[in-house]
């Protein structure tokens, strides 16, 4: 061992005696998580230089113990004592940096501070990550659903944007404008279908790019036991070796985990420096995520917010029927408008619709009728509060009279289609919760003193006319049934 070799590890172990004592509660842990990793490499013109595992590393000390170490410094080399960063990075970008032992201003300084390479090759020893051994040689099983493609994700008015990004995305990850691409919306409405799909086609397009995704709980729970093992680095490593990273429910983070959110914030700054892509989904649009860290909230705003909405009947449609077709079931089309005339809340349920009514036919060996698929909506139905929709009126009066559906929303003034719009309209306002405005707007997009002239007319021509009276009652049946 030579003087100087001696010296400046000298230097570094008197500096650790000084941060032990001083760490507070919690010590142990935290000098293992913070301080045991740090290797002293050089000592010069009173400049100790230490080597962080991580960027993350130097800026999460830089943050809490910038006091602590300056102080220690100062005891070991004087006032005019220098601190000095060299930060291994993983193979992407190797980079040192250094800051004075006498403030943080050294953060902002770091673009200009980031000359030599000192990577030399030590990196390599450097403990895994989350998984043994050896980080260089970790592969990262993407933890993708590999039914959940792009293909099997049936597009719609209500995806069309995000579907398209997802496209985008997946031909160019990092680079396109859409990073990071949030996914928001409401429960079972594809969110992780759609973030999945987006993982497979970047695969497809570029099988040699690194993608993962994860749920932010799992996410959650790694931080948490990364950090009780003392190997929060390897874990922010992990992460910040990852050329797609897909992060699901964000919003699980809301008002809690202020450190993991951290840990997060750093390694999107990574990635996103690196161009890198990420993908974020989350059950709340942006501005109602007001639970999460702020500053990590305003980077999920730098790229694009795409939202997915309940799908109209016709994707509903269209979506049954992609399943079916997956399953190499037939069913009829009958069945298939009934269902999804009848299940309008989200995709999931759509899909739990389907999968009993085929589960239903059999175990009892029945054909799957129009029957049996009344009865079991009405089972399945009952049990999420089912409410008759808007749309499942006008198919059922358009069916009634032998006119096609969308007549409804035609300005025609014939005789036959009035009739129709104003009985939809009727019972519309009679079965359903909706509005005045709401069922005027799904009507031929009329105002509401529309549909409160609408009621009226049924009303009275129930009174006056006895085919009308038949019709009205005829058709209250049906809508029941
Ligand atoms: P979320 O994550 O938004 O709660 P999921 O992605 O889990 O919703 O979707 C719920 C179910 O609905 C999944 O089985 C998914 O395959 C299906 N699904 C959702 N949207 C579509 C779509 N556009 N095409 C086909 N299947 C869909
Ligand atoms: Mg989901």
């Amino acid at each position: 061992m030579t003087k100087m070799e001696k010296s400046y590890k000298t230097v570094w172990a008197n500096c650790l005696e000084v941060i032990k004592d001083n760490l507070g509660e919690d010590n142990e842990k935290l000098y293992k998580t913070w301080f045991a990793p740090i290797k002293p490499v050089q000592l010069e013109n009173g400049t100790l230089t230490i080597e962080v595992p991580s960027a993350y590393y130097y800026e999460y000390i830089e943050e809490h113990y910038i006091d602590l170490l300056r102080k220690a410094i100062k005891l070991e080399l004087g006032p005019k004592g220098m601190l000095k960063y060299s930060i291994v990075m993983d193979q992407i970008t190797p980079i040192t940096t250094s800051a004075p032992s006498t403030g943080k201003q050294a953060v902002n300084n770091r673009p200009k501070d980031i000359p030599v390479n000192l990577n030399d090759g030590s990196q390599k020893d450097m403990p895994n990550p989350l998984v043994f051994p050896g980080l260089a040689k970790v592969k990262i099983p993407s933890q993708l659903n590999e039914n959940y493609t792009l293909e099997n994700f049936v597009e719609g008015d209500c995806n069309r944007l995000a579907r398209s990004a997802g496209y985008a995305v997946a031909k160019n990850p990092g680079t396109t404008s859409f990073n990071p691409l949030l996914i928001y919306g409401g429960v079972g409405l594809g969110k992780t279908h759609l973030a999945n799909a987006i993982g497979i086609k970047t695969k497809e397009n570029h099988p040699d790019k690194v993608v993962l995704y994860v749920t932010s709980e799992t996410f959650l729970q790694q931080f948490m036991n990364a950090g009780r093992d003392g190997r929060t680095n390897d874990f922010i490593h992990y992460y910040q070796m990852v050329d797609l990273l897909i992060v699901d429910d964000i919003q699980f983070w809301a008002n809690k985990a202020p450190r993991t959110q951290e840990a997060f914030f750093h390694i999107f700054n990574h990635l996103h420096q690196n161009n890198k892509q990420i993908i974020i989904t989350s059950d709340k649009a942006p501005s109602e995520l007001a639970g999460l860290e702020p500053r990590l909230l305003s980077r999920l705003k730098w790229g694009l917010s795409a939202d997915l909405q309940a799908p109209d009947v016709e994707t509903r449609m269209a979506i049954l029927k992609k399943k079916l077709e997956n399953e190499g079931i037939e069913m009829s089309h009958e069945v298939i408008e009934y269902i999804a005339y009848n299940i309008n809340t989200n995709v999931r349920e759509l899909e739990g619709a389907l999968i009993s009514l085929i589960a239903q036919s059999s175990l009892n060996k029945k054909q799957i009728t129009i029957e049996l698929a009344k009865q079991m909506i009405d089972k399945f139905v009952k049990s999420t509060s089912r409410e008759i929709t808007i749309d499942y009126i006008q198919k059922v009066v358009c069916d009634y009279f032998n006119l096609p559906v969308d007549s409804i929303q035609s300005h025609t003034r014939k005789r036959e289609i009035v009739q129709a719009r104003q009985l939809t309209m009727y019972f519309a306002k009679k079965l359903t919760k909706s509005s005045l405005a709401i069922i005027g707007l799904q009507c031929g997009n009329k105002d509401h003193a529309t549909v409160l002239h609408a009621c009226k007319t049924v009303a009275n021509l129930a009174e006056t006319d006895k085919q009308f009276q038949c019709w009205v009652d005829e058709l209250d049946k049906k809508l029941k049934d």
